[in-house]
C-alpha cells in the first residue's frame, strides 16, 4: 500500500515536472507570439495554472498521507518490538522464579532429611541410654537382692539347732507332715521343687514352712538350693532320702512300742538311739536290696 502510494506519488513528480516545462515553454511563445488574440491565450494560460495548482495540492496531500503511514507503520514495529521483549522479560523472570522456587524446594527437603535423621539419632541415642540404665538398674537391685539376706537365713541365724530340729506346729503331727513333704518332694527327684509351691499345696504359711524345710533339711532328708527367681532369692527342695512307704511301715518296732507316746527325735527316748529300729531298717534294708 505503501509502495503503491509512493508509486504513484512519482507519477505525478514527474507529471507536474512535465507540466512545469509545458508552462515555461507556453511562456516563451506568449512572448513571441502575435498579439491578435491575447484573451483566448490568457485563459488557456490560467486554466493550465489551475491544473497545476491542483497537481501540487494532491501531490502534496500523498506526500502527508505517506508520511503518516509511514509514522503509523514504525509505531507499530516500535510497540510490537517492545510487547516482544515484554514478553521474553516476562518469560525470564517466570523462569528464574520456577528455579528460585525449585532451588528452595530442594534446599527445604533437604533440610528435612537432615532433620529427620538427627532425630532418629537422637531417639536412638536416647533408647540407647534408656536400656543402659535400666541395665544398671536391673544390676544394682540384683547386687542388693544378692546382699540381702534371706527369712530362711534370718532364722537360721536367730534361732538355735534345738530350735530348728524341735520345730513343731499346734495340733499338727509333725511325722506325717515331714513324711508327706517328702513324698511330695521326692516326686520331683533331682530336679527338686520350688518351696513357696510346696507351701502352697499343703496350704503352709510360708513362715512354717521355711521352717519346715530347715528341720527336715537338719534331718537330712531333704536339701536346699538357693535361687534367684524373678529377682528375688527363694529355695528349691530336693529330696535327699525317700520317705518310708505306709506299706513298709508294717512290722515296724514304733507301731506296737509301749514307750511310743515319749519317743521323739530330741527326746530321751528317740528314734537316733534306738536299738528297736536300728534292727529294723537294717533288716527292712536288706530285704529291699
Ligand atoms: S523309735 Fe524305738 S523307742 Fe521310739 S517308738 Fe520306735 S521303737 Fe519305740
Amino acid at each position: 500500500m505503501i509502495k503503491k502510494e509512493k508509486g504513484s506519488s512519482d507519477e505525478l513528480k514527474k507529471e507536474l515536472e512535465v507540466s512545469k516545462a509545458k508552462l515555461a515553454l507556453l511562456n516563451k511563445k506568449s512572448i513571441h507570439s502575435v498579439k491578435a488574440k491575447p484573451k483566448k491565450k490568457e485563459a488557456k494560460k490560467k486554466t493550465e495554472v489551475k491544473k497545476l495548482k491542483t497537481k501540487k495540492t494532491e501531490a502534496s496531500k500523498l506526500e502527508v498521507r505517506n508520511t503518516e503511514a509511514k509514522k503509523k507503520a514504525e509505531a507499530k514495529k516500535k510497540a510490537e518490538a517492545k510487547k516482544k521483549a515484554e514478553a521474553k522479560k516476562k518469560t525470564e523472570a517466570k523462569k528464574k522464579a520456577a528455579k528460585k522456587k525449585a532451588e528452595a524446594k530442594k534446599k527445604a527437603a533437604k533440610k528435612k532429611v537432615e532433620a529427620k535423621k538427627k532425630a532418629e539419632a537422637k531417639k536412638k541415642a536416647e533408647a540407647k541410654k534408656k536400656e543402659e540404665a535400666k541395665k544398671k538398674e536391673e544390676e544394682a537391685k540384683k547386687k542388693e537382692e544378692e546382699a540381702k539376706k534371706t527369712y530362711e537365713e534370718l532364722l537360721e541365724e536367730q534361732l538355735t539347732e534345738e530350735e530348728i530340729t524341735g520345730f513343731q506346729i499346734d495340733k499338727t503331727d509333725m511325722d506325717r507332715l515331714s513324711n508327706k513333704v517328702c513324698e511330695i518332694v521326692a516326686g520331683y527327684e533331682t530336679e527338686g521343687m520350688f518351696q513357696s509351691e510346696l507351701w502352697k499345696k499343703l496350704k503352709l504359711s510360708s513362715r512354717d514352712g521355711s521352717r519346715l524345710a530347715l528341720k527336715l533339711e537338719r534331718m537330712g532328708m531333704i536339701s536346699r538350693e538357693k535361687i534367684l527367681e524373678n529377682g528375688r532369692w527363694t529355695y528349691k527342695l530336693i529330696i535327699k532320702r525317700s520317705p518310708v512307704s505306709t506299706s513298709s511301715l508294717e512290722g515296724a518296732p514304733c507301731l506296737t512300742c509301749p514307750v511310743e507316746a515319749q519317743c521323739s527325735i530330741d527326746g530321751e527316748i528317740s528314734p537316733k538311739t534306738c536299738k528297736l529300729i536300728d534292727d529294723w531298717v537294717r533288716i527292712e534294708s536288706k530285704h529291699s536290696n
